[in-house]
């Protein structure tokens, strides 16, 4: 029985439980053990929060960019070396695997980086005019506060994303992380309070999306919502940002395909696909759950992706042995379950996994088996909704222009594997499909310098590289008239 920590909310600098003195619970997914109890934000935890971003604002903004990015510098620094602990908390709230998780806590510091330099390089531009006399410039400044709100696969990666950015720029923070998984976000906090940023620059309220996420999402003061999540959350806070006209950065869902041509490595090929959708047991946002393989070797496919991982070794996240981990919520695995029973009822046929998995060395964990559907139809509700989990349905197609009919038949467009050793279809299979990243044999990779976000209902906004920091920006036109007349107009 493991000791069940009790968590703080950090607003304005300090640590505070939530007003109404309520507390939920954290539960690891491997164990199903309470691990942590997290404060449930009422409203009034809010408007003090959002009162103190707020007000934290003209002293954040006027600070100057290359203070800001030596804090951001410093923040980097303490999160390498925090990196091990803080993937330790994260796979005990959503039970992905230890190494997949320090793999991101690793990364992290890159982002922080890369914005903390960027800080002082937004540069406005003297713009040219026709009367001598008139000096017209632009200059980049902060939105105000920035709401990010995060799921629960990658809570601190996709959070890093955001606030990054955010800061650099010179807007100030409120954090809403997943009910699910808030504990990594407060010892998140716990780093950034010791870098020594000024109070109420960055700010952790845990709670309930529908209630405290969409009462901070509602409200005048916030500048701008950055929000990764379901369609229906995305939704939500888009619908109240309408009501302020302000802006918003949507990272939703996806159904992306992956697409490997009989041409291709099928080594590697087959190597893409498994990783496509079993890592992080098929729990991202850009999983390549939909397999579109080319009819002469798709059932050799098929045979190669189930001859390599029948055995799949499942079990504790944090062992280095375990392949496969527990999938975050009940929930989460009560819904992949209930995809396969829509599966089989559509007639697609379960070659590989499909229930969930237990068994002595998989204790009280909340396992789904990795699962693969041949003769998958693309019309099937399996091949159009997100399952967010390790189910993979694999899709015959007859040529190219067959292809990229079928991967672009989705309301999604994320993310698109292409699996092919001819260099004419590289190019036009890059640009025919409709989504925000194509990766050409290699599969769900992300950089701090590459834009990621999606087409149609995946979202809106990017992510990542210079663009990013703008997403946080608004250009204002300033005009001065040196001329020593001004003429009467009529
Ligand atoms: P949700 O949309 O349920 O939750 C995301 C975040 O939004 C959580 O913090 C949640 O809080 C909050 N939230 C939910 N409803 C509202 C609301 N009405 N107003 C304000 N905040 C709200 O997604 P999940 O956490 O379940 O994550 C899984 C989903 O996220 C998948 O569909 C996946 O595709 C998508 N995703 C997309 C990514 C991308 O980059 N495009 C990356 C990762 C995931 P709470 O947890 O308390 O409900």
């Amino acid at each position: 029985m493991t000791e069940i920590k009790t968590y703080q909310m950090y607003t304005n600098g300090s640590w505070l439980p939530a007003a109404g003195g309520e507390w939920f619970d954290a539960i690891n997914p491997y164990s199903r053990e309470v691990w942590a109890h997290i404060p449930q934000a009422q409203e009034e935890d809010a408007d003090q929060t959002l009162a103190a971003a707020d007000g934290a604002f003209a002293e954040w903004a006027n600070l100057g960019p290359s203070r800001r990015g030596k804090l951001l510098f410093k923040l980097a620094d303490e999160l390498e070396r925090a990196a091990k602990h803080l993937a330790a908390v994260e796979v005990r709230d959503n039970g992905k695997r230890f190494a997949e998780m320090l793999g991101q806590m690793r990364m992290i510091p890159r982002w922080w980086r890369y914005y903390a330099g960027l800080a002082d390089k937004i540069e406005g531009a003297v713009l040219p005019n026709e009367d001598a006399n008139i000096l017209n410039y632009s200059i980049y400044e902060p939105l105000g506060v920035v709401l990010a709100i995060t799921p629960w696969n990658s809570p601190l990666f996709i959070a890093s994303l955001k606030l990054a950015p955010a800061l650099a720029a010179g807007n100030t923070t409120i954090l809403k992380p997943s009910e699910h998984t808030s504990a990594s976000s407060l010892e998140f906090a716990e780093i950034v309070d010791k870098v020594g940023f000024p109070p109420g620059v960055f700010n952790v309220l845990t709670g309930f999306g529908a209630e405290i996420g969409q009462y901070l999402a509602q409200d005048r003061r916030v500048a701008k919502i950055s929000f990764t999540g379901g369609e229906a959350g995305g939704k939500a806070v888009y619908r109240q940002a309408a009501e302020r006209l302000s802006t918003v950065c949507l990272e939703l869902g996806g159904k992306s395909p992956n697409i490997i041509f009989a041409d291709a490595n099928l080594d590697n090929a087959v190597n893409g696909a498994i990783g496509g959708i079993f890592n992080a047991s098929g729990q991202t946002c850009i999983a390549g759950s939909r397999l579109l393989v080319q009819q002469s070797v798709y059932d050799q496919v098929i045979k190669m992706i189930v001859e390599r991982c029948r055995d799949l070794r499942l079990g504790d996240p944090m062992s280095p042995e375990t392949q496969v981990g527990p999938v975050a919520t009940e929930d989460q695995l009560n819904k992949i379950l209930s995809y396969v029973d829509i599966a089989k009822a559509e007639g697609a046929r379960c070659v590989m996994g499909g229930e969930a998995a237990t068994g002595d060395h998989l204790g009280n964990g909340l396992f789904a088996q990795p699962t693969v559907f041949s003769h998958v139809a693309n019309t099937m509700q399996i091949a159009q909704e997100e399952i967010f989990g390790p189910v993979l349905c694999v899709i015959p197609f007859a040529d190219e222009a067959e292809a990229v009919s079928i991967a672009n038949d989705t309301r999604y467009g994320l993310g698109a594997g292409v699996w092919t050793e001819d260099v004419r279809r590289i190019h036009r299979m890059t640009r025919a499909i409709k989504s925000g990243m194509v990766w050409v044999n290699m599969y769900r990779a992300i950089n701090y310098v590459s834009p990621f976000g999606g087409y149609k209902n995946s979202g809106i906004g990017r992510e990542n590289g210079i663009e990013a920091i703008k997403e946080f920006l608004q250009v204002k036109a300033v005009w001065i008239n040196n001329s020593e007349t001004v003429p009467f107009p009529f």
